[in-house]
């Protein structure tokens, strides 16, 4: 990749960039890592056998068995770089952290094991993606990458209320993911905003820890199905609040209360809060993708199997894919998986049946 017959690759690593996850913004570096360790700007694609596309717990994952295959990957990790365990606090159910760890720690810990086995890292977004031929062809903006297999790991963001206090309060109170962040609250008043399937699930595993559990819905009736309405129903612990939206988390270093709105007569009113879990969807981030991969119904990638995707060479892992577990581990199991169909993908390239048979 980097002799005098090629280009200079424009990725740099973790060292030449002088970032670390507990560094600058990802922003504040993301130009320097569209040049080459000359500093000039690049006009030739950059060449590589893997290119992965995201830098949470299924990217990395992918980067470290795609490293160790010595197949150099280089790592497109996106502008939040680390995923969305950058955001929280504790982590507290990945194996072999027995005290737990802060999820940027833990993120850092994977990307320099990833580094260790000669992993790239260019902290960017990619922009646009051709998997019509091979080799694929990924832009990030003007700088275009050109692999034979490509790991798509680029996540599902969360769906945040987007009202005050919430970002301040994340990981203090406020949090996405009941299984990661329920057992924080035990014997607490946990509320739980979403009127859908997966805010009755939450709601139910609350209750597991909380002694009180209030669902609060900004209608008068649920999009959940029958069956887990009538379980969130019956449960002693669970009430409900219709026709209710939250309009501001409060708090100082945990979340305290929660200022509510009526929707339909407008009154305003508080409740005491110690959790405020919020189940109103996910997001993946699939636009790049749109046109180029299968998606399903939600916009996920499609994929029979987990792993691959109806273009052969480009393989998914994580989140992106996932609509049911949403775990760090289980991103970083479809990473492990994809990287080693990437290897073999790429084998099978190198050396045809034909001629392995011969
Ligand atoms: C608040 C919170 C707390 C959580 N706590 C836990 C916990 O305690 N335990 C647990 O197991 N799980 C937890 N989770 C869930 C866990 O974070 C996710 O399941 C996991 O991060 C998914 O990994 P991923 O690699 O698939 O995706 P993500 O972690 O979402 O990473 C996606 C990556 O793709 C990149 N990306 C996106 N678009 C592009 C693009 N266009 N170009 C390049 N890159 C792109 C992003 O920058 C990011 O690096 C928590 C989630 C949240 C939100």
């Amino acid at each position: 990749m980097s002799n005098d017959a090629t280009p200079k690759p424009a990725t740099l690593k973790l060292a030449d960039l002088k970032l670390s996850f507990g560094g600058p913004a990802a922003s504040e570096t993301a130009p320097d890592a569209q040049k080459s360790p000359s500093g000039e700007s690049e006009d030739r694609p950059i060449e590589a056998k893997v290119v992965i596309v995201g830098s949470g717990p299924a990217g990395l994952t992918a980067a470290i068995y795609a490293a160790r295959a010595d197949l150099a990957p280089v790592v497109i990790g996106g502008l939040e770089s680390g995923g969305q365990l950058m955001i929280t606090s504790d982590v507290e159910n990945y194996p072999g952290y027995a005290d737990g760890i802060m999820g940027p720690e833990m993120m850092a810990d994977f990307r320099r094991q990833a580094e260790r086995f000669g992993a790239d890292f260019v902290t960017d977004n990619v922009t646009k993606v051709d998997f019509s031929e091979r080799p694929f062809r990924i832009w990030v903006e003007n700088d275009e990458y050109q692999a034979d297999a490509v790991i798509v790991a680029t996540g599902a963001s969360a769906r945040w209320l987007g009202i005050p206090g919430e970002a301040r309060l994340r990981g203090r109170g406020v949090s996405t993911c009941a299984t990661c962040d329920g057992a924080f609250f035990r014997e607490k008043h946990i509320v739980v905003v979403g009127g859908g399937d997966s805010a009755m699930e939450e709601a139910l595993f609350l209750t597991r820890f909380g002694y009180k559990v209030t669902v609060i819905h900004r209608r008068d009736t649920l999009r959940a199905s029958k069956i887990m309405a009538d379980r969130a129903f019956s449960h002693e612990k669970i009430s409900f609040v219709w026709n209710t939206a939250v309009e501001e988390a409060i708090g100082d270093d945990k979340l305290r209360a929660l200022k509510l709105r009526n929707t339909v007569d407008g009154t305003r009113s508080d409740l005491e809060a110690d959790a405020l879990f919020i189940a109103i969807g996910h997001d993946p981030n699939t636009a790049i993708f749109k046109g180029q991969l299968d998606l399903d119904a939600m916009g996920y990638i499609a994929s029979p199997d987990g792993v691959s995707t109806n273009v052969e060479g480009v393989f998914v892992a994580g989140d992106v894919n996932d609509l049911r577990y949403k775990q760090a581990v289980t991103a970083a199991g479809a990473g492990c998986r994809a990287a080693m169909d990437a290897e073999k993908y790429l084998e099978a390239l190198e050396f045809p049946i034909e001629e392995a048979i011969a």
